[in-house]
Order: C-alpha cells, then sequence, then structure tokens
C-alpha cells in the first residue's frame, strides 16, 4: 500500500479479494502495510484490477515457493504467543529441560531449577525419535502427564515432540507448542496434521536440510492456515566428527532475512557436547536468534538420553548468567524477573 494509504483503502481491497474468493492478509509496518495473498488459479487480470485500486501502490508477485513464510507476504517479524511468552521479538526466549522424560522426580525437579534460573519454557521428550529401536523410546502418554503436572507446578509452557500424524492430537491436549524432530522435518503428512491442529509448531532443521527445504516444510504448516510457527537451527551432517552436528550459526541472519518466522537455536543437539552448550548459546544470541532450546538433567550421567549434551542444574544456572551479560549490550531481554543465581551455585558451575 502506498504510504498515505488508510484503513478504508485497506479494507477495500480485502473486501475486493473477498469477491474474488480470495483472503487477504494484512500486516502493518512502521514504513507500509502489505496485503498478502495466496491462491490456486488467482485469475490472470488480479494485479491489474488490484493495482488501479485508492491506496495502492504497487502489486508485486512472491517468487519463492515458501510464500506464507516469505518476508515478501510479510514483512513484520511473527511472534508467537504461548501462554505469556512471546517468542520472535526482544526477547531471547530460553526453552530447557531434559532430553526425555524420565520420571516424576526427574521432571519436576527440572522443572523448578530451571524456571528459578530462567527459563521460559519447559522442554522434555515423551515419544523418542531414537536412531536404534532398542534405545529408551519415551514414556509416551505418561510422560505428557508428567509434563502438564511439571506445567501446573511451574506455570511454564511446555514444548515437546510429536513423531506421527496420528498422535498429533494427543500431543496438543496436553502441549502448549508441537515439537517436529529433525528427522521428520520432510514428514509431509505430518507437517498438514501439525498445521491443522492451530497449535504453535517448532519445526527443526533436518540434518541434511537446506534452508530452502527447511522453509518449505515450514510452508507444508502455514498452508494450513496455522502462522504460528517457529524454526530451530539444531546443527546439520558435515565432515566434521569433532562434533556431533555442526551448529550452522549462519542459519540464524540468513532465516531472518528471508522469513518473518521466529528462529530459534539448539546448541545442545547442535554440538552433543555439554561444555559446548554455553559457547554456542552465547554465539547463537550474538547472531540474533529468538531463543533457545538447552537439553537440562539432574544427573547427566544416569540419562536415559542424550547426557553427553546435558547441562547439569549448576551448568544451566552458569549458561543463564552468562546469556545475561551479553544480552545487555546487545539491548536483548533474558530471563526477564530473574537475576543471577547465588555465588555458592556459581561457584560449581562451569
Ligand atoms: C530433541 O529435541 O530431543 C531431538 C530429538 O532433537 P532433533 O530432532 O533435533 O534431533
Ligand atoms: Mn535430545
Amino acid at each position: 500500500m502506498a504510504s498515505d494509504s488508510t484503513d478504508e483503502h485497506v479494507d477495500g481491497i480485502v473486501r475486493r479479494l473477498g469477491e474474488m474468493g480470495l483472503s487477504g492478509h494484512t500486516s502493518k509496518g512502521a514504513e507500509r502495510t502489505v496485503i498478502g495473498v495466496i491462491g490456486v488459479g488467482f485469475p490472470n487480470e488480479l494485479p491489474e484490477i488490484i493495482e488501479v485500486m485508492p491506496g495502492v501502490d504497487h502489486v508485486a508477485r512472491i517468487t519463492k515457493s515458501w510464500k506464507h513464510a516469505s518476508r515478501e507476504f510479510k514483512p513484520t517479524d511473527t511472534i508467537v504467543k504461548v501462554r505469556d511468552v512471546e517468542i520472535g521479538g526482544n526477547e531471547l526466549v530460553v526453552m530447557a529441560g531434559p532430553c526425555s522424560v524420565e520420571s516424576r522426580e526427574q521432571v519436576l525437579e527440572t522443572a523448578h531449577a530451571v524456571k528459578a534460573a530462567g527459563a521460559r519454557i519447559m522442554r522434555g521428550g515423551a515419544f523418542k525419535p531414537r536412531t536404534s529401536p532398542y534405545s529408551f523410546q519415551g514414556l509416551g502418554e505418561k510422560g505428557l502427564e508428567l509434563l502438564a503436572e511439571a506445567r501446573e507446578q511451574t506455570g511454564l509452557p511446555i514444548i515437546t515432540e510429536v513423531m506421527e500424524p496420528g498422535d498429533v492430537s494427543l500431543v496438543a491436549a496436553y502441549s502448549d507448542i508441537l515439537q517436529i524432530g529433525a528427522r521428520n522435518m520432510q514428514n509431509f503428512p505430518l507437517l498438514k496434521e501439525a498445521g491443522r491442529s492451530q497449535k504453535p509448531v517448532m519445526l527443526k532443521r533436518g540434518m541434511a536440510g537446506t534452508i530452502d527445504e527447511w522453509l518449505n516444510a515450514a510452508e507444508y504448516i502455514m498452508s494450513e492456515k496455522n502462522f504460528q510457527v517457529i524454526l530451530c537451527e539444531r546443527g546439520i551432517r558435515t565432515f566434521e566428527t569433532m562434533v556431533r552436528n555442526t551448529l550452522d550459526l549462519s542459519a540464524v541472519p540468513v532465516v531472518k532475512r528471508l522469513s518473518h518466522l521466529p528462529v530459534v537455536a539448539d546448541p545442545s543437539h547442535g554440538t552433543g557436547k555439554w561444555y559446548l552448550v554455553k559457547p554456542l548459546a552465547l554465539a547463537s544470541l550474538a547472531v540474533g536468534a529468538h531463543g533457545l532450546i538447552v537439553e537440562v538433567h539432574p544427573n547427566p550421567d544416569a540419562a536415559l538420553s542424550d547426557g553427553p549434551q546435558s547441562l547439569t542444574l549448576e551448568s544451566f544456572a552458569s549458561m543463564m548468567d552468562g546469556l545475561r551479560t551479553l544480552a545487555e549490550p546487545l539491548e536483548r531481554i533474558v530471563a526477564p524477573g530473574t537475576s543471577r543465581v547465588p555465588a555458592a551455585f556459581a561457584q560449581v558451575a562451569v
């Protein structure tokens, strides 16, 4: 829309699109308003019809295949609201918890500790995508119940993975955010079902997924009219063997340029080693991530999955302190309403 266009002009366009059986998505930025419209079999003369309407500056075709996810469709950043937490704004939202939900004690102890240290969302896997069929597969619905209990006690919203289209409604009944794992980035029936749930979805990048494929995967969710999508960079497979994956930090600013969707980083799966989590968490904040997802366990040596990359409760608190310090010069917010851990705790932290 032209910079001097009015709300009536915008309404007029949206109404005209409606008459043609199309729905316009209006995004108002500080500088200009953009009306995005996506449809199959547009009338050929659509650009000409709209271009001459009052208040219109110009009509441009979105050439990307991930149309809803593109900045052309929506120039302003998307904020995904989960209860009282906003992902996609100035706050670095930290999601933390165990790789797998193992027991009531483990989940509740972790939930209280990560909340005290400044986590805003609790993570925990109930349905686990394990490389070996003989590894611990997760507690299933029992795990979801335990996560819900942790939310009740702490007030932290929950994020947990869903692996199958048939489980989406079950997981959505318990969880505040559906997590789609790296191994399922291109499980298209799962993406569509997660889209239809109308729940916020965090889509992890596949370990061999290009950014273009990742955004197309997000488009599958958005094509079901679910715009609450969060992207998660969790490391890609490279020739390097010293780390489990190579956390592609460049993906964060690349995606922020291409898309309006929030991007979070996972330095746990992105490195596979607990002592690399804090430095890569700081780096993720520095490159502009909107959030982090981090694995934390009260006793990583005894964890049923991903112990080597899990932070202890103390080292999680130390990571949060580092993030608070770095956030200041970057003018970002981390863990509002909480402060540095007591000195006694900090001494044992790495
Ligand atoms: C997880 O978050 O526990 C997980 C399995 O992650 P990814 O899908 O990135 O491997
Ligand atoms: Mn894990």
